[in-house]
């Protein structure tokens, strides 16, 4: 099933699942919102917890004028947030635009073993919380409303393209 375009599309996967690597191969660099890269314009870095907050509200301000302008808008962050996906999902409905759940289905012991070789791992009982959301997530969004598609975090990040080329 192809991903439409325009959409708003929300990734969704534990940290180190693959997501920003799938959102590179499929859509242009303007296309999407990094609360990571957001917290390194705010904060200090990409690992600045303290810039959570003021890093969510350029991103909000990033979907919200994107979406107004019927424009697609992919969301990188970990998407286990229900209250965040369904601020974003009410700024998609005005617009009229899908809502669209990309879910990085990646084993969790590749998650373990991608997070341990990085420079700043997530702590392991926070991996392993998030790994348990990922159990009954894909229900939990068909509730919400989202057309959900699953794609392989550990499969070539192309296969799965949306209707879209990226540029
Ligand atoms: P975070 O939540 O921390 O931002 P993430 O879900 O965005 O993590 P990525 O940064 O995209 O994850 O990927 C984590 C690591 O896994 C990177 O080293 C990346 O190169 C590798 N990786 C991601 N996707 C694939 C893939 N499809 N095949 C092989 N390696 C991959
Ligand atoms: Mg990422």
């Amino acid at each position: 099933m192809q991903i439409p375009d325009p959409a708003l599309v929300v990734l969704v996967g534990a940290a180190g699942s693959g997501k920003s690597t799938w959102a590179a191969a499929n859509y242009r660099p303007t296309e999407v919102v990094s609360s990571d890269a957001l917290r390194a314009v705010v904060g200090s870095g990409s690992a600045d917890l303290d810039a959570s907050n003021d890093a969510f509200e350029v991103l909000d301000l990033l979907v919200t004028g994107r979406t107004r302008r019927g424009l697609t808008v992919v969301v990188d962050t970990l998407g286990l947030d229900a209250e965040r996906r369904a601020g974003w999902a009410a700024l998609a409905r005005k617009a009229g635009l899908p809502l669209v759940a990309v879910v990085v289905d990646t084993p969790a012991a590749t998650c373990r073993a991608r997070n341990a070789g990085r420079d700043r791992p997530v702590p392991a009982s926070v991996l392993g919380a998030q790994l348990q959301r990922m159990r009954d997530i894909r229900r939990e969004l068909e509730t919400e409303g989202w057309e959900v598609h699953v794609v392989s975090g550990e499969a070539s990040a192309a296969a799965s393209a949306p209707t879209s080329s990226p540029g």
